[in-house]
């Protein structure tokens, strides 16, 4: 008899779009569309601009019942002395809910490490009301040498170290599993093989904090979500949202994906 949890459909915008007047653009057109648009039943939205356009998503946002995170945030601690850093505290006190963590492009790209990761975890669950959603997945290497279960275990376990069931409630930890082969390539994982890892990923959340924090810790799907595959994955039970990048850079086609999670 364990609670539902509520579908969170998220917007990774990565580093898009290029200018100021292009984001309000953006902004503007996703708030005229859900404005009045809500009900109690809806999923929880959330949007991850690029740092500069934080601000404005806030401002625009406010009323949609959308919320606003961050991509990335500080190893350090603020105030201090961190050129071109921007600390978990700043995000929170600005009114973001959610800091996102451990991309694959982050990992990749700019040597983020679970140990990084995990530091940062730690840094924003001292922000009260500051959520995280941790990033995870497997690379088609791996993928096709059956290491995904592993793979996403130890990312779990090295990212979440340190963290007691106690720390963690639904709204606190979001985990987005995405497979690195379906990230930008227009192959998404079909909603069984996401199910299947799914399972995994609540496997291990069940051995690091019980069953029932398990069972209400919402797993998303990342990796070429689009409005015409987002139904099908979202049908799959273990399936709790959606982390989507290119997808969610024009407003109807990010309305659609959040319509096809109801
Ligand atoms: P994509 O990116 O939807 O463009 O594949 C997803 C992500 O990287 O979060």
């Amino acid at each position: 008899n364990t609670p539902k949890r509520v579908p969170v459909m998220a917007g990774n915008w990565k580093l898009n779009p290029n200018t100021l007047s292009d984001a309000t653009n953006l902004l503007k057109l996703i708030a005229s569309n859900f404005l009045h648009h809500r009900s109690a039943s809806d999923p929880e939205v959330v949007i991850f601009p690029p740092y500069p356009f934080l601000m404005p998503a806030l401002e625009l946002l406010e009323g949609t019942g959308i919320k606003v995170g961050a991509q990335n945030c500080a190893l350090q601690e603020s105030p201090g002395a961190f050129t071109g850093e921007v600390s978990a505290s700043m995000i929170r006190s600005m009114g973001c809910d959610y800091v996102m963590l451990g991309h694959s492009e982050r990992r990749t790209l700019f040597g983020e490490t679970d140990a990084k990761i995990n530091a940062k975890a730690h840094l924003c669950l001292k922000q009260p009301g500051l959520g995280i959603i941790l990033c995870i997945g497997e690379t088609l290497e791996e993928y096709q040498s059956n290491l995904l279960e592993s793979v996403v275990e130890m990312q779990l376990k090295k990212g979440l170290a340190g963290l007691k069931a106690e720390d963690i409630s639904s709204s606190s930890l979001i985990i987005a599993y995405e497979p690195c082969w379906a990230i930008n390539t227009g192959i998404a994982a079909t909603p069984q093989q996401a199910n299947t890892a799914h399972m995994a990923v609540r496997r291990t959340l069940t051995k690091l904090f019980g069953a029932d924090v398990a069972q209400s810790i919402r797993i998303q799907y990342g990796g070429s979500v689009k409005p015409d595959n987002i139904e099908d994955l979202m049908a799959m039970p273990e399936i709790d949202g959606a982390l989507v990048g290119g997808a969610s850079l024009t407003a109807d086609g990010f309305t659609r994906i959040v319509d096809g999670a109801v």
